[in-house]
């Protein structure tokens, strides 16, 4: 079924040709600009899907967008979730308080969010390439969760090369150690010397550059990308959504039908894409709210419809998953409110002016779907406090949902998208708890040691792994060092 199409085109006559799944996520960036995107979104009857297995339920969610896979490819993909601590409930829901509930997508192997996507992701990557007997490279630009969980689920799996890029100095170490350590002969991490926005951007005009691409098909490889310009990732974040409030119906917290919120802490605005899709089938969600970091330009948009980066430099901030300034993702929703013209017109504005507005009658659409709140790193340490001292441990990401949930939620169940471990970002923890400045190794020892935990596994190995990877780049070298990575390995 072809259900993808381009976000934009200048005018009907230059829509382009519909495709389906599999080309979407071996072919992720549209010609002459643009992402690929579900044209309809039709709606689904939850109700039948309350008992449901989270197998069961993607199978659903999938057939009902018309996203076609090989069963078996699909089977495949869902059973990487059996690397998650629980299988059968690969996003757990806690609550919190009253009302209030965690829904924890972390318990992969990475301890962040981006597993959710990324293991099935993986698997269906490396099946489409040894289907078509294709040799892929993969790139990928990571704020710090995206490239470990992408090295990892890719690690020497057949017909798939990766390149990882990452902000230098831009992670935490347990982050940057995740990727340096990541064995595989097909995988290659490079450091560069800039911000996330930088990588991304890197990224994109590689996926572009037609030289970029001649020289590759020289070696006979093709070019995608793992990160959430890929709808292959999206599609598996809208299923967990859906799954979230499912439970709740089934543990009584909430009638079927009864509306609740969904808290996302955003950055590429994947995750809450995921959750328009839900809510646009017809998951009753009364609004979704977003918490931006101090980098908060979603949340002037969805407040004011003005997005402006025209006089914004990147803030390093204690949520580095959400320092991002360019969202990708934004586009595949104005796509969806307003039509792929209207689409082509602001992000033409975008490039020419690094500024678009929208219409008050468009804000309105918009706002109907959406509010947004931004969280300073001051508020941000004080919610994980507050936090821990209810029984609750969160990471600085997760922690800027709760100024979301203080301004909108009230007295309305709700559920926050917990989207890190907190051991990714140890120090910030304890600098909120304990007011300790401490590296990340002492950090978790000294966090562990208090709450009388365990060290968790995936740290105990990680700090005397060997470091595999160690080049630092300027963006302009990276096209080259490809291809010369591509020859020797
Ligand atoms: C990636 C990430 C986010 C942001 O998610 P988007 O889908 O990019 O909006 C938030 N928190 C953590 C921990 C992340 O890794």
């Amino acid at each position: 079924m072809n259900i993808f199409t381009k976000t934009r085109y200048k005018n009907k006559s230059a829509k382009s040709q519909k495709i389906n799944f599999q080309e979407a996520v071996l072919n992720p960036s549209a010609p002459f600009g643009g992402l690929y995107t579900l044209e309809n979104i039709p709606s689904k009857n939850f109700k039948e899907f309350i008992d449901f297995d989270y197998e069961k339920l993607t199978r659903e969610i999938f057939s009902g967008l018309g996203i076609s896979l090989d069963s078996d490819i699909l089977k495949q993909a869902l059973q990487s979730y059996e690397k998650f601590d629980d299988p059968k409930n690969p996003a757990p829901l806690v609550k919190i308080k009253k009302n209030l509930y965690s829904q924890e997508l972390y318990h992969g192997p990475t301890r962040a969010f981006k597993d959710m996507a990324l293991q099935p992701f993986g698997t269906i990557l490396s099946a489409l390439a040894a289907k078509e007997n294709k040799k892929y490279l993969i790139l990928t630009a990571t704020s710090g969760d995206t490239g470990p969980a992408t090295l990892k689920s890719l690690a020497n799996t057949d017909n798939i090369s990766v390149i990882c890029l990452y902000p230098k100095g831009g992670t935490s170490d347990v982050q940057e150690l995740q990727m340096l350590t990541q064995e595989g002969k097909n995988l290659k991490v490079f450091g560069i010397n800039g911000n996330f926005d930088d990588a991304q951007s890197t990224l994109k005009s590689l996926l572009g550059d037609e030289d970029f691409k001649a020289e590759l098909q020289k070696k006979d490889i093709y070019l995608s990308a793992a990160n959430s310009v890929n709808f292959g990732r999206i599609a598996f974040q809208i299923i967990y959504h859906i799954w979230g409030y499912l439970n709740l119906v089934k543990n009584n917290h909430i009638k079927f039908g009864e509306e609740f919120y969904i808290v996302v802490p955003s950055g590429n605005f994947g995750n809450a894409l995921g959750a328009f899709y839900a809510k646009k089938m017809g998951l009753p969600v009364k609004k979704i709210i977003i918490s931006s970091n101090p980098n908060n330009i979603l949340t002037e948009f969805i407040q004011t419809g003005i997005y402006n980066i025209k006089d914004k430099t990147l803030i390093k901030s204690y949520s580095p998953a959400m320092d991002i300034l360019k969202s990708s993702n934004i586009e595949r929703i104005l796509f969806a409110l307003f039509g792929g013209e209207r689409t082509y017109e602001l992000m033409e504005n975008l490039q020419k002016n690094l500024h678009y507005e929208i219409s008050s009658s468009e804000l309105e659409s918009l706002q109907n779907y959406f509010s947004a709140v931004s969280c300073t790193d001051r508020e941000c340490l004080e919610y994980i406090k507050k936090s821990f001292n209810m029984g609750y441990l969160l990471d600085p990401h997760t922690a800027t949902t709760l100024k979301g949930v203080d301004k909108f939620c009230k007295d309305v169940p709700t559920i926050i998208c917990s989207t890190a471990e907190w051991t990714k970002f140890a120090p910030s923890v304890v600098e909120a708890i304990f007011d300790k400045k401490l590296n990340d190794k002492e950090a978790i020892a000294f966090m562990c040691e208090k709450n009388h935990m365990p060290t968790p596994d995936f740290i105990k190995n990680l700090f005397c792994k060997p470091m595999i990877h160690s080049k630092v780049l300027e963006k302009e070298n990276i096209k080259s060092e490809i291809l010369k990575w591509l020859d020797f390995k």
